[in-house]
């Protein structure tokens, strides 16, 4: 599914799905966070990735 998102962004017109995609990735940013050890999306809320058992410190 990632893939096919990234071959629609070379098809249609650039900017207005750049926006889309800008909008769709700041609302999942707003419920989802980045590991900084593995890198893969988490939820805000927990306190340990489910991973790499890494810990936030927040
Ligand atoms: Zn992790």
């Amino acid at each position: 599914m990632q893939l096919l998102g990234l071959l629609v962004i070379w098809i249609f017109p650039i900017g207005t799905l750049c926006g889309l995609a800008a909008l769709v990735i700041g609302s999942q940013m707003s419920k989802k966070t980045i590991c900084s050890r593995c890198g893969n999306r988490v939820e805000k809320t927990s306190q340990i990735c489910p991973h790499c058992q890494s810990h936030f410190d927040r």
